[in-house]
């Protein structure tokens, strides 16, 4: 029996294992998802009402293929659902749970072979014909197939932050952690104005009626917003797609949008965003390094803004926030966050280029997902990179790996046996990371699996340790790694969510 491993407990792993579960009958599965709330992740582990979906009910969902979709779900839990509506995003982390114990109870019932593991995986070693996954408890889950669904990586403190900062206790790295402070802050800043800072500033803004607010990012933009009712389509999406693939770069890309909307003014300028939604992964893989680079550096911001938008209920709350004066945005380049406690937060200013200094008793870093796998602080990903098995994307966005998720090992070879999915594949995909992507991903990684006979591993093809940043190491380093992230790398990276 072929037996595959599943690292990750978020949405994205509970969309493998459930399709693996169903359409894969000739295998053993392993589902480690380390000690959080199986299946839910980042995204729908919040308890906050405020915190809301940035896809439409009708757009959520976790297989394809099931039974009873989101909204019928959500209308039995709530009475009355429309498919346009944004529902609050804990709601859909119990569907992933109820949807998840579903196919729990029929894989027993059909005799499946199948383990979960509420542990950490820390090490994935090359091990007679497969891999061996090694546990934090020391344990170990020997399998053929490996498929990493690690979600975003742990945020990293921007390089502006000092030592002192950090540790005073006043600087928070991970957002998702504000619900465990007590003391209500005076002034609390925000970096970041994407959706992850969206977030905190709902729930600060809800947690403490008093406190003055402030967002900080390079442009200043808060995401843009959904139309409360699904706008329509675009009558000419699929000539402007067939252009935009002829397209030879971002500028030419950007001009060819440009000029849609400007043809069609009684179009909505978010369908023909969302109309793009499934070539973005094609215009992206026609993109050379150089022309992503430059979209990273001069068009990320508005893309993430345009595409990724928030629901308008969250966008209205904002804007009354800026309304009654409660919060102030400014387009500013964080230069240095210093003291023990308030914290100063220098800042130089986009339009003007004056510098300021900002005090603030809590400083939260809200710059969304973070993908640079050869600096995360991720034991397992880091022995994959160190062992040759996985090799970090040149502009750190994930690791490089084949459209479908086969990674690549540090020969530039496709490492049999070993996929990624979501946002490790931001590299190759560029939008990989929201649930339609996910759970189709998923779907299409089952029915591959499912076609066996599956590719397994040979000892032979293990690349080794690969070479290290400074030349020393033995392997043969296919694809360039940055030595050092791009100086902007972490300020003003939005959330890649929707
Ligand atoms: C705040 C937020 C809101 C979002 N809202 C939406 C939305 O409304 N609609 C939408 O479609 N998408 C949304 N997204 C996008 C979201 O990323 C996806 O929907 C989805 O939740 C991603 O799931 P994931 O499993 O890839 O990642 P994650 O949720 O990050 O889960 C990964 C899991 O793997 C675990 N893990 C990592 N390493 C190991 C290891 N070595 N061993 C064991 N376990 C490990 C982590 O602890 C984590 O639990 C949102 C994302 C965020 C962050």
């Amino acid at each position: 029996m072929t037996e595959i491993a599943i690292i990750g407990g978020g949405a994205a792993g509970a969309a493998v294992f459930g399709a693996l579960l169903r359409h894969v009958s000739h295998a053993g599965i392993h589902w480690i998802t380390g000690p959080s709330a199986t299946g839910r992740g980042v995204a729908y582990a919040t308890n906050d009402e405020w915190h809301l979906l940035n896809v439409r009910a009708a757009g959520m969902g976790l297989y394809p293929d099931q039974g009873e979709e989101f909204v019928q779900y959500a209308e039995r839990r709530l009475g009355d659902v429309q498919g346009a509506d944004f529902l609050p995003r804990h709601l859909f982390g119990d569907f992933i749970e109820y949807q998840l114990q579903n196919r729990i109870e029929t894989a027993h019932r059909q005799g499946r072979h199948f383990t979960i593991y509420t542990q950490e995986a820390l090490h994935i070693e090359s091990s007679q014909g497969g891999y061996r996954v090694c546990l934090a408890d020391g344990t170990g889950v020997e399998a053929d197939i490996v498929v990493l669904a690690l979600g975003a990586l742990a945020p990293r403190p921007l390089r502006a932050v000092n030592s002192d900062a950090l540790v005073s206790g006043a600087y928070e790295l991970d957002p998702w952690r504000l619900p465990q402070r007590v003391e209500a802050p005076h002034r609390l800043l925000v970096i970041g104005t994407g959706l992850t800072a969206a977030d905190t500033l709902l729930s600060a803004a809800h947690r403490w009626p008093r406190a003055e607010l402030v967002a900080v990012s390079r442009h200043g933009l808060l995401p843009f917003m959904h139309p409360s009712l699904p706008a329509a389509p675009y009558p000419l999406q699929q000539g402007l797609n067939d252009v935009l693939l002829a397209c030879s770069g971002t500028a030419s890309m950007l001009k060819c949008v440009r000029t849609a909307w400007h043809a069609s003014p009684q179009t909505d300028w978010r369908s023909v965003i969302d109309g793009m939604r499934p070539i973005n992964a094609r215009l992206w893989q026609h993109l050379t390094l150089a022309q992503r680079k430059q979209f990273l550096r001069h068009l990320r911001w508005l893309w993430e803004a345009a595409r990724h938008r928030t629901a308008p209920q969250t966008a209205e709350t904002l804007q009354q926030l800026l309304d009654e004066g409660r919060l102030q945005v400014h387009a500013a380049r964080v230069l240095a966050v210093g003291g023990r406690g308030p914290l100063d937060v220098t800042v130089r200013a986009r339009t003007s280029q004056l510098q300021s200094t900002l005090q603030a008793d809590l400083v939260v870093q809200a710059t969304g997902l973070d993908t640079a796998a050869a600096y995360a602080e991720h034991t397992l990903l880091s022995h994959l990179l160190q062992d040759g098995l996985a090799v970090a994307d040149p502009l750190q966005l994930g690791v490089t790996a084949r459209p479908d998720g086969r990674l690549l090992n540090a020969h530039g070879e496709v490492q049999p046996g070993l996929y990624a999915i979501g946002s490790l594949l931001r590299g190759n995909l560029w939008e990989c990371t929201a649930m339609p992507e996910i759970r189709a991903a998923a779907h299409v990684l089952s029915q591959t699996l499912a076609s066996g006979p599956v590719t397994t591993f040979s000892p032979a093809t293990n690349p080794g340790p690969a070479q290290r940043e400074d030349g020393s190491g033995t392997g043969h380093l296919c694809t360039a790694v940055l030595v050092q992230p791009p100086a902007d790398a972490f300020v003003d990276q939005r959330s890649t969510i929707g």
